[in-house]
């Protein structure tokens, strides 16, 4: 018989590639994906059992340390996820520890959450151990239940673990990770805006010198009117005393209010699932569906279904198949789920307490029940964002990815994946049918089903025979002309820009933003949208406006010497937010007060230029002065439920006018609105970017579909200065393939994915100097040990040259053979030679964004 390996492989959550070599030792043998802990350094670390050592390494070293303790009975990383981890590893480059925390709750990889409880067992006669007994006292000295890292300073010196193994075995202790619990609240005090507020022209009297209570009451009215005392008092920065000014003018209230309860907990009575009945279109995308749970490896499934054309029901009959009937589990991914309460709920009716539902406003406490809840198989059908992919769900039967072409699937700090890609992976791994949906796939999904890689469904009718609304153009260039702003320039280039693009607004954007503070409503939104929402609101219907940038200036501009405010910390102007008076940077949250002279020449002729969300809301507010509106953008959704508390009010027709960010675009089903008006289609059309028209194309297409949902139709307006690009073009006419086949072709040269794949490295540093020299040895590096295929592009500075006080330089590497390309970023990473000092590599595969 063969002795049982005595050396174990952890890998540590630190940034490094290999594995620590570790004794088992008076411990249980941990199986792979194990928690353990470790001596680590002069300290204690978590981490997980990658595997026995390879004795022919290992064997012959010294002074291995042994594992201080199993922290599990079985294993936190299944052996499905560990398998996950490991590709994501490789592919990704990035360290196994690090990729396992992150896909893993976060409570598990802290041992100051490990708890001690004293069992009811008395102690012992015979005698125990001195390092046990210190151990016992410290934990009954607490009242009988502590954490470990609370009790240590109780415990005497040197590692407790030895004493705790002990009396864990001797079941005296019981000890197990606990996540920290949130005091339940239930009511929170809210300071609200009183009706009817001054007039804009009375201010002056009604405020006099009282700056801070003006400002105060305008952020207040810029955050929707209310807004959480403890915010107005804490990071907004004004002073109890403020609002109490305010409260004695009559102008605000402070109210006790009830906290909105998680809109996606099952603790309303479920809604009984509607009645329908498939039509012909989703009864064959459902057949082919579940057939293919019949076969060994079915090929996943790229659903291609115009806005409106039901593909919720497509997923859930097959969720019904597979677990219902088959007794199997499922996952489904949404993007940002905050944003899409409606998809959740229709799933909840449909499966009600068998649905984990893992989003971002969950505490780590209630994350983490929700993942214990799946482990046991209490809950069979997880719908999260992109992290629900690594739910520990045994008997996967499939998965569901829901407006696959999100770029939120991305995750933007390492490990860099993409929860798509690895979606189809985790299916293809464990025989589990995979359902990629969308009104507009990527260009990756499209081409793997023209290729055969996927198998394509389509619905290319809306449900119940409604039609996509008819999309009509105003011409922007038109309108300033007659308006006498300036006049904007000719369309410019489209597509790909590679390292080395232009940074900064571009001649579009600014032509779009040209208008200044004392613009009148007319040139934000063209007789023909106001004639077009006047109508809607005389009937009792609603509207969705889009504008894709917030704040209410994107930029400000000395008339006199043309300089621009730009953040201190990153290459990019800074954007005005009138509600709060003060200048933002998007990227790195600095603000300082907006300015009343140029901080170079003294002029005080400035000009803000770049419209934003909050201008809209003012200019339609002064031309629709009766309309209930509602803005959604970041600035208004700080609050944990504020998403899906707009959406509601919508939904109960509380807002007849529904203003906003991207947020809007998506998953909204309101059969009451009539009406989509795009205020300016162009913004972010020229990111230096090459998926630039791609995703503009896909953002008009989303928010055209909220229009006409119901059987009293609607329309879109769509207000652009370049009616001839070819992304607005086919957002015209609802053209998916027409803006496919195009968009494939423009990205053929210089090449793009999907044609090939790309990575893109950042190196950044605080000195400009060390990021310059740092590209240029990382680029020397790949041209000396050249991989098969690679094609190396630049360097050159990020088209954001300067971001968090970093200025970053990239480079591409374009192409290759995928395993080769694994081993070589890991050997660069490791053994780059790159100058010392503080730089920092960021490697990207198969990036969504380059700026
Ligand atoms: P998509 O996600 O494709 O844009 P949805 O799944 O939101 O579309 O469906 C649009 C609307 O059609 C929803 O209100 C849904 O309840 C309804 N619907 C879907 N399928 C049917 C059906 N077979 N019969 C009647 N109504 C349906
Ligand atoms: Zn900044």
């Amino acid at each position: 018989m063969d002795a049982p390996p005595t050396l174990v492989e952890v890998a540590v959550p630190l940034p490094v590639f290999h594995t620590f070599t570790y004794r088992v030792e008076g411990v249980r043998r941990p199986v792979p994906g194990s928690r353990v802990l470790v001596p680590f350094r002069t300290g204690e670390r978590v981490g997980w059992v990658v595997g026995p050592s390879d004795p022919a390494e290992s064997g012959t070293r010294s002074g291995i340390r042994p594992l201080l303790d199993v922290l599990e009975t079985s294993p936190s990383a299944t052996p499905e996820v560990m398998a996950l981890a490991h590709w994501m590893s490789e592919y990704y480059a990035a360290p196994l520890g690090l990729v396992l925390r992150s896909v893993l709750p976060s409570v598990l990889s802290d041992a100051g959450r490990d708890v001690l409880v004293r069992t009811a067992s008395p102690a012992p006669l015979e005698p125990m151990p001195a390092a046990a007994r210190r151990v016992l006292a410290a934990v009954e000295g607490a009242g009988g239940r502590g954490t470990v890292r609370g009790l240590r300073p109780t415990m005497g010196r040197g590692s407790p673990w030895p004493g705790i193994r002990w009396l864990t075995e001797a079941g005296l202790l019981d000890h197990h990770a606990e996540p920290p619990r949130e005091p339940p609240l239930r009511t929170r005090k809210v300071v609200r805006v009183l009706e009817p507020a001054p007039d804009l022209l009375d201010r002056e009297t009604v405020f006099g010198r009282a700056g801070r209570q003006r400002e105060c009451f305008e952020w207040l009215e810029s955050a929707g009117g209310d807004r959480e005392l403890a915010q107005v008092t804490g990071e907004d920065g004004f002073s109890r005393g403020v609002v109490s000014g305010l409260e004695a003018k009559g102008l605000v209230e402070v109210a006790e209010e009830e906290v909105l309860r998680d809109p996606f907990l099952g603790r309303d009575a479920p809604e009984p699932p509607p009645d329908l009945r498939p039509t012909p279109a989703q009864a064959s995308a459902i057949g082919e569906l579940v057939a293919a749970l019949d076969q060994e490896n079915p090929v996943p499934f790229l659903l291609h279904g115009i806005t409106g054309s039901g593909k919720t029901l497509v997923y859930i009959e097959l969720l019904r198949e597979v677990v219902e009937r088959r007794g199997r589990t499922a996952i489904v991914l949404v993007p940002e789920i905050a944003l899409t309460p409606q998809t959740v709920h229709r799933f909840r009716a449909w499966f009600g307490d068998a649905v984990a539902v893992l989003h971002s406003g969950l505490s780590d406490g209630e994350r983490y029940d929700e993942w214990r809840q799946l482990r046991e198989g209490a809950k069979r059908i997880v719908v999260g964002a992109r992290s629900a992919l690594f739910a520990p769900l045994p008997d996967l039967g499939a998965i569901v990815v829901d407006e696959e072409h999100d770029g939120s699937y991305k995750q933007s700090e390492s490990p860099r994946y993409h929860g798509r890609d690895l979606a189809v992976l985790r299916a293809v791994r464990s025989g589990a049918v995979c359902v990629l949906g969308s009104a507009t796939p990527s260009l990756e999904s499209w081409r793997n089903a023209r290729e055969g890689k996927f198998r394509l469904l389509q619905l290319p009718e809306r449900v119940g025979g409604g039609t996509l609304p008819p999309v009509e153009v105003v011409d922007l260039r038109r309108l300033r002309e007659g308006g006498g702003a300036d006049r904007s320039g000719g369309t410019g280039a489209p597509g790909s820009a590679g390292p080395a693009g232009p940074a900064g607004p571009t001649r579009a954007e600014e032509a779009a933003g040209s208008a200044g503070l004392a613009d009148s409503a007319g040139t934000i939104l063209s007789p023909r949208l106001v004639g077009a929402v006047h109508a809607r609101l005389g009937r009792g219907e609603q509207v969705i406006l889009l504008l894709n940038r917030r704040g209410y200036a994107s930029f400000v501009q000395c008339r006199a010497c043309g300089e621009v405010a730009e953040c201190p910390n990153c290459s990019v102007s800074l954007t005005y937010h009138r509600g709060r008076r003060r200048l933002l940077c998007h990227h790195c949250r600095h603000e300082e007060p907006a300015p009343v002279r140029c901080p170079r020449c003294g002029d005080t002729d400035l000009s803000w230029r770049g419209l934003g969300t909050e201008q809209v809301e003012r200019a339609v507010s002064e031309t629709f002065p009766t309309a209930r509106l509602a803005r959604m953008d970041v600035d208004t959704t700080g609050g944990k439920w504020a998403h899906a508390e707009i959406l509601g009010r919508v939904a109960r027709r509380e807002v007849d006018i529904l203003l906003g960010t991207q947020m809007i675009a998506k998953g909204l089903d309101f059969a009451n609105v009539t009406l989509v008006g795009v205020v300016n289609a162009d913004v972010g059309l020229h990111l230096p970017d090459f998926r630039a028209s791609e995703r503009t194309f896909q953002l008009l297409s989303q928010v055209a579909g909220r229009a006409g949902r119901g059987p009293l139709g609607g329309e879109v307006i769509l207000q652009t200065s370049l009616p001839e690009h070819y992304a607005i073009q086919c957002a015209l006419t609802h053209d998916y393939e027409g803006f496919a086949g195009r968009e494939l072709a423009e990205r053929e040269h210089p090449t793009y994915p999907p044609h090939l794949r790309l990575v893109n490295v950042v190196l950044s540093s605080p000195e400009a100097e060390l990021a310059a020299s740092g590209a240029e040895k990382a680029v020397a590096w790949w041209r000396a040990h050249c991989v098969a295929g690679v094609e190396l592009v630049g360097p050159a500075p990020c088209p954001i040259e300067r971001l968090h006080g970093r200025w970053r330089w990239h480079f591409f590497l374009r192409g290759g053979g995928v395993n080769a390309m694994s081993r070589a970023l890991r050997t660069f990473l490791e053994h780059g030679d790159l100058p010392s000092g503080d730089l920092r590599v960021a490697v990207d595969r198969d990036p969504v964004a380059l700026l």
